[in-house]
């Protein structure tokens, strides 16, 4: 059976039927993990601890104790901290590091929650500093559609996953782009919630003003199902929003008007607003057309597009430049060999100890972070840097909430261009951080936004559409997302590896 073609829906009422149970969905997966482990997308994994975790969760499904995702597997981002797995960040100063705790996200979707199986931890950039998996200290993930091509990063790893059908959803986390990046590489859905929605306990932690969990899949529902476990207040963070639970799957199907009786088409009274910004001359041609393509497709399913600006676009690069390295370098002050991590064997003082810990545990990209984010905050140049970076992000997070009196979400490309070759970038950090240029600021603002597959260029690689609400909009973008995934097959094409070249790449 080809369980690893299922989406959550499909494979919840194949458990419920008993077609399988979750032992057998949970060797199924561990068994292609095994035979696809040149894609190099999971870190650690502990089969023995991922079957009984299945052994319980069907217990749980028999005693008719089970919910919508019980004994349904998982892959988890290696920026997670576990118990039982390597937690690593994709770091060598992590390497061997296994928790004292679990994180909230992985409580939440575990046994203890919704009942589901992990698989793992998937391979990212180190501490999540990335947009190619090039950074990680384990080797980077190769991209299922082309093995020479990236899968986008950070979390490359879990994208990579779940288009190769090692697992049927993962978790991932976005700082700046990277649960929205790398599933519009590798043609999954992904969403990124407004920041505070989902817990950031047992994060390991790179821009704390930034960071947010999520869910990539294989389409809108699925996210849904996932937000429904993950999102919710947790005592345990101190940025955790106090907000009630909400059904994230509440409006899937529904109009978006609820004058149910009066629409003839799903989506009408949506504006969608354009940001012209995000069309500028750096956009490949072929990402335009497919995003101008799925734009059209809204507008047949009811919608209208409204111009709109987000004139601080393009600072949002220096911004967020500024700031999350000033926040990492100050996260990543822990690794210091002394309490935890690699603690260099070559010392004769203390002094030289954390030198050493941390020369030889850190990557090119994160020391180069560490130094850019002590520069700006050191006296001198604090107010020149940090204080206008901050001043610049309130007015990027403003200009959004402009756009909303206009309009009730914004669409356009998650990326200039597809998945590029590796090392095409790796040698210009600059280059690296301008692929970045739509993702950003979502982040400096805290909204949810979200990247949904809308196309596939000539070199047969996926193209996203990126959606972006207002804050706590995520049941209304998963709506709309689900409207278009209803509507077309793009969420539906397959890597090659899922679906060999013999099926010419087409949807059947
Ligand atoms: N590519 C961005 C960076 O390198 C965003 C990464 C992320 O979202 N974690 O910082």
């Amino acid at each position: 059976m080809n369980w690893h073609l299922q989406n959550l829906t499909q494979l919840q009422n194949s458990l419920q039927q008993g077609l399988i149970d979750s032992v057998g969905l949970t060797s199924f997966f561990l068994e292609r993990i095994s035979q696809l482990k040149h894609l190099n997308a999971f870190l650690d994994v502990q089969p023995e601890t991922s079957m009984a975790q299945a052994r319980q969760a069907d217990l749980l499904i028999r005693e008719g104790k089970g919910g919508p995702l019980t004994g349904i597997p998982i892959a988890h981002k290696d920026v997670f901290v576990t118990k039982v797995w390597k937690s690593t960040a994709g770091s060598k100063i992590l390497a061997n590091y296994s928790s004292p705790f679990d994180a909230t996200v992985l409580e939440r979707l575990g046994l203890d929650g919704a009942g589901m199986v992990s698989l793992g931890k998937t391979n990212m950039d180190e501490f999540a500093m990335g947009s190619s998996n090039e950074n990680s200290a384990y080797g980077p993930t190769l991209n299922p559609w082309n093995l020479e091509r990236v899968p986008g990063g950070s979390s490359g790893g879990s994208a990579a996953a779940v288009a190769a059908g090692l697992a049927p959803i993962a978790t991932g986390t976005d700082t700046g782009g990277s649960i929205r990046q790398p599933a519009a590489f590798c043609g999954l859905t992904g969403l990124k919630p407004t920041y505070g929605r989902v817990s950031r306990y047992g994060m390991i932690a790179y821009a704390s003003s930034l960071d947010q969990a999520g869910p990539m899949g294989k389409n809108a529902k699925d996210c849904s199902l996932i937000m429904n476990a993950i999102a919710g207040h947790d005592p345990k963070d101190s940025s955790s929003l106090e907000k009630d639970n909400e059904d994230y799957c509440r409006y899937l199907g529904k109009p978006w008007l609820d004058k149910n009786n009066l629409v003839d088409k799903p989506l009408q009274g949506l504006r969608i607003g354009v940001p012209k910004e995000y069309f500028s001359d750096g956009l490949d041609g072929e990402v335009r057309t497919a995003v101008e393509n799925a734009l059209r497709a809204f507008e047949d399913l009811g919608a209208v597009c409204v111009d709109v600006s987000l004139p601080k676009t393009e600072l949002s690069i220096p911004t967020y430049y500024v700031l999350a390295p000033a926040e990492a370098s100050s996260n990543l002050s822990r690794y210091d060999g002394v309490r935890y991590g690699h603690r260099s064997a070559d010392y004769k003082n203390l002094a030289q100890m954390y030198e050493r810990s941390r020369a030889e545990g850190f990557g090119a990209e994160v020391k180069r972070r560490i130094l850019i984010g002590t520069y700006v905050l050191s006296q001198g140049y604090y107010d020149a840097y940090y204080l206008q970076a901050q001043k610049i992000r309130r007015i990027i997070a403003q200009d959004f909430q402009n756009t909303f009196l206009e309009c009730d979400v914004l669409m356009g490309p998650v990326a200039p261009g597809v998945a590029w070759k590796f090392s095409e970038k790796s040698s210009d950090p600059v280059q690296m951080y301008l692929e970045d240029i739509y993702t950003l600021s979502p982040n400096l603002a805290g909204l949810p936004a979200m990247s949904i597959p809308c196309g596939c260029s000539t070199s047969k690689m996926p193209i996203g559409l990126q959606i972006i609400g207002n804050y706590f909009s995520e049941a209304r973008m998963l709506q709309i997302a689900d409207f278009f995934q209803q509507a077309s097959n793009w969420h539906l094409q397959q890597s090659p590896i899922l679906a060999p070249p013999a099926s010419n790449g087409e949807v059947s």
